[in-house]
C-alpha cells in the first residue's frame, strides 16, 4: 500500500487526541552532528548524562549478567527492590521499579488519568509529564516558575481545582536547575487537596549539596499521598540500561503494578544497579566532581558577566539572549548544548562534562559570545 494512502485511511482509526502529540526531540548524537558539520572532536553536553560513566563494579556486574541473559529477568525484580529499600531505610514493598522514569511517568498518567482529569504542572519542566497526560487526554495546567526561575508553590496550589488528580514538582528541576527545600515540600504535602497525588521527580537529588536535602523517604514512610521517582541513568552513570525506580506507600504501588509490564525492567540493569548502589564511594565522587565544575562554570560566568541559573543538578542553564543561534553556533565548533525549551527561548542548557570537555565549552563561549 502506498505510504501517504496508508496513512490517509489510517488517520481516523488513530485516537484522535493523539495527533496533537508532537515526538520528543532528544539530545543529538555525536555522530550525527561530526557527520553534519565535517567534524572530528565533538562534545555532547546535552542529556545530562554522567560524564565519569558508570562504577567498575557495576559495569562487571552487568557484564556477568550478560551471560545469562538467555533467562527471563525476575519479574518482580526483588534482590533490587530489597537492595533499593536497604538503602532508603524502607521495606521493599515500598518500592517499584522500571524501564527509566520515562516509563514510570507514563505508568503514573495511564493508573491515575482519564479523559477530564487534571494535572498541575510546573513551567518550564520536564517535557515527560505533558507527554503522559496528552497520552491519556488529561488537561493540563501549567504554572509558571518566578521569573528567576525558583518554583511558585503558593500559585500550583492555587491551580488546583477539583478535577485535579496530581500535581508534579520537580527537584532539581530539569531544565532550570533550582531545587526545592525540604521545609517547603513538607508545607506544601500539609496543604494539599485530599484527592490530588502529590508525585515528586528527583532524578537529580544525589547531585544536592544544600545542607538541608530533601528526604521524601520519610514522607513516604509516614503514608503521605505521594510517589518519589528516581533513576539510575544520573548520577549512577546507567542511562543507556534504563533502570528507574518509584518509592511510595505499598497501597499506591499496588495500582502502578496493575499497569506495568510483567518484565519491564530487564536482567542486566537489574544486576548492574544491585552493584552500582553498593558503590556508593562512586556517587560521592561524582557529586563532588559535579559541584567542583558547577562552580568553574559559575566562576566563568562571573568573569564574563554571563546571566546563568544557579543549579543543584549535572547541568546549568545559561541565558544568551538567542538560545537557537548560540546553539547552533556552538554546535558548529563541536560542542553539543540543548535550546528550545519552551518558556526558555533565551537559554542553552549545559550538562557538566569532563574537566577537558567543560573547559572547551567555554573556550567555544567566548568565541561565539565575542567575549
Ligand atoms: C533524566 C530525567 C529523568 C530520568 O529519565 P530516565 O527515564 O530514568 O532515564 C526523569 N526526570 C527528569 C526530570 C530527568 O531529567
Amino acid at each position: 500500500m502506498d505510504e501517504v494512502v496508508a496513512q490517509h485511511r489510517l488517520h481516523p482509526l488513530v485516537r484522535s487526541h493523539l495527533h496533537a502529540i508532537s515526538p520528543y526531540v532528544p539530545g543529538r548524537p555525536i555522530a550525527d552532528v561530526m557527520r553534519e558539520f565535517g567534524l572530528h572532536h565533538v562534545v555532547k553536553l546535552a542529556s545530562n548524562e554522567n560524564p565519569l560513566g558508570p562504577s567498575m563494579l557495576a559495569v562487571q556486574a552487568g557484564q556477568q549478567a550478560m551471560l545469562e541473559v538467555n533467562r527471563y529477568p525476575d519479574g518482580a525484580a526483588k534482590d533490587l527492590r530489597e537492595a533499593i529499600a536497604k538503602h532508603m531505610s524502607l521495606s521493599e514493598d515500598y518500592v517499584i521499579v522500571s524501564n527509566g522514569s520515562d516509563e514510570m511517568i507514563k505508568m503514573i498518567a495511564e493508573t491515575f488519568l482519564d479523559h477530564g482529569d487534571e494535572i498541575v504542572l510546573p513551567f518550564p519542566s520536564f517535557a515527560q509529564y505533558t507527554f503522559g497526560a496528552n497520552v491519556m487526554d488529561a488537561k493540563i495546567t501549567y504554572v509558571p516558575l518566578h521569573d528567576d526561575l525558583t518554583y511558585d508553590l503558593d500559585a500550583m496550589l492555587r491551580a488546583i481545582s477539583d478535577k485535579t488528580k496530581i500535581v508534579y514538582l520537580c527537584t532539581p528541576n530539569n531544565p532550570t536547575g533550582s531545587w526545592l527545600q525540604h521545609q517547603e515540600i513538607e508545607a506544601f504535602l500539609h496543604q494539599l487537596p485530599d484527592h490530588v497525588l502529590l508525585v515528586l521527580d528527583e532524578a537529580y537529588c544525589e547531585y544536592v549539596t544544600t545542607p538541608d536535602p530533601i528526604r521524601s523517604e520519610k514522607w513516604i514512610a509516614e503514608g503521605k499521598p505521594l510517589l518519589s521517582l528516581r533513576t539510575f541513568s544520573k548520577i549512577y552513570g546507567l542511562a543507556g540500561l534504563r533502570l528507574g525506580y518509584t518509592l511510595g506507600h505499598p497501597a499506591l504501588l499496588a495500582y502502578l503494578h496493575k499497569v506495568r509490564e510483567p518484565f519491564n525492567a530487564n536482567a542486566v540493569a537489574q544486576k548492574t544497579a544491585i552493584a552500582a548502589l553498593f558503590d556508593q564511594e562512586h556517587v560521592i565522587r561524582v557529586r563532588d566532581y559535579n559541584e567542583e565544575e558547577r562552580q568553574r562554570y559559575y566562576a566563568f560566568f562571573e568573569e564574563h558577566k554571563l546571566r546563568y541559573y544557579p543549579s543543584q543538578g549535572n547541568f546549568i542553564l545559561l541565558d544568551v539572549g538567542d538560545g537557537r543561534k548560540i546553539f547552533d553556533q556552538l554546535q558548529r565548533k563541536g560542542i553539543i548544548t540543548r535550546a528550545g525549551f519552551p518558556g526558555l527561548e533565551r537559554c542553552v542548557r549545559i550538562s557538566i562534562g569532563t574537566r577537558e570537555e567543560n573547559a572547551l565549552c567555554r573556550e567555544a563561549l567566548l568565541a561565539v559570545l565575542h567575549k
